[in-house]
């Protein structure tokens, strides 16, 4: 909260600089009252209710408000709000000259990671891919031999169909798992409308659930906001609710729902589907991982819509939770820093800067 009552003024030039920028950055006041922040800033969780919400980086401001010399630092520390994943920062600190503080910070780890996770997925993928491709071969031969017999030309066709589909959602999944590893997804960050969001992902599996006679539920509205990718989310949800329908039996229910906990925003995806066994809840969110490959192969599964549910979770800061038992059904639940919001954002200025005094919320570090 502000102790100050005068701001310093955040020149148009720095917010233009910083704007371009791919570091995270905050302008911040001499009190660390946060003033200005780009969208990577907040989107890290290191803003929160206009305060720096990572109490080596504020010490950091301090030392240099004290001084008035700039300072760079690096740091692990554990990303807010949930705290499950270790961020390795170098935080630079300068005075501006304006009264205001400039804070930039860059995340060491990033590259590393997205290193490691593409390496092993490029393995993975080139042997997934081999079994649709090899059965479409073997189909072709057997139309080839089967020529002269029109239903066994249909039936083999029929079945090269369906491979040529599950390949197709194969290549569409990796395109999209590839895409969140691969770029930083959170320069395209917004403030998300939960209820928005959870009205659409539910139009697009609507013509599946009337197929499979599968009843969709809503709850009340939440008025909950996140901040993010709003592609990325909705493929998220859409990821749970097609599941939640392929893996129950017709005239069963899917309902979702949404409730904010003060920091977190809750959207869950329940369904009185067959369930996961207890064994299987450590692996399912693992890439190619299923439960049943025959069942898997059935509903036309690729393995990775869960692997692209976590993905899209760590990059927002948020976790993918799961409730289950064998024969009753599954919860599955998307955790994400909530979002507040008393005006709406002033997004005229720069793309990136964000004016954060409205923010109210919690902080955590
Ligand atoms: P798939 O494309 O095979 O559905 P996912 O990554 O989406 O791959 O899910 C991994 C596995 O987790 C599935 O193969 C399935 O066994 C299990 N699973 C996912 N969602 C559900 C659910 N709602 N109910 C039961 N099992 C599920």
């Amino acid at each position: 909260m502000a102790r100050t009552a005068i701001k310093p003024a955040v020149p148009d030039e720095v917010i233009r600089v910083l704007s371009v920028l791919p570091s995270a950055s905050m302008v911040v006041a001499p009190d660390a009252t946060v003033l200005r922040a780009s969208a990577r800033a907040l989107a890290l969780g290191l803003v929160n209710r206009n305060a720096v919400t990572i109490p080596d980086i504020a010490h950091l401001i301090e030392r240099v408000v004290e001084d008035g010399h700039a300072r760079e630092q690096e740091m692990r520390v554990r990303r807010p709000p949930l705290g499950r994943e270790l961020l390795e920062l170098r935080v630079r600190v300068a005075p501006l000259g304006t009264g205001a503080i400039l804070v930039l910070i860059d995340d060491l780890a990033e590259e590393r990671r997205v290193d490691v996770v593409r390496r092993d997925f490029v393995a993975n993928v080139s042997h997934e891919l081999k079994t649709p491709v090899g059965a479409l071969s073997l189909l072709a031969e057997a139309v080839l031999a089967a020529s002269d017999d029109p239903d066994q030309v249909r039936h083999f066709a029929e079945r090269m169909q369906s491979e040529a589909g599950r390949l197709s959602h194969l290549i569409q999944d990796v395109i999209d798992l590839s895409r969140l590893q691969g770029d930083d997804p959170l320069t395209h960050a917004e403030v998300v409308d939960v209820d928005d969001l959870i009205a659409r992902a539910l139009e697009e599996v609507r013509t599946l659930a009337a197929r499979h006679e599968i009843e969709l539920v809503t709850g009340e509205a939440s008025g909950a906001a996140v901040y993010g990718d709003h592609g990325q989310l909705l493929t998220a949800l859409r990821n749970l609710l097609s599941n939640a329908i392929a893996y129950s039996a017709n005239h069963t229910r899917v309902a979702v729902g949404a409730r904010s906990t003060g920091t977190i925003v809750e959207v869950s995806v329940k369904d009185q589907g067959i369930g996961i066994p207890v064994n299987d809840l450590d692996r399912i969110f693992e890439r190619f991982y299923r439960v049943d490959q025959a069942r898997s192969r059935i509903t036309g599964g690729t393995g990775l819509g869960l692997a692209i549910v976590k993905h899209v979770c760590q990059n927002h800061g948020g976790e993918c939770t799961v409730w289950s038992e064998p024969g009753v059904g599954s919860t599955f639940t998307l955790r994400l820093p909530a979002y507040y919001a008393t005006t709406p954002f002033d997004r005229d200025s720069t793309e990136l800067a964000v004016n954060l005094l409205s923010i109210p919320g919690e902080a955590r570090a």
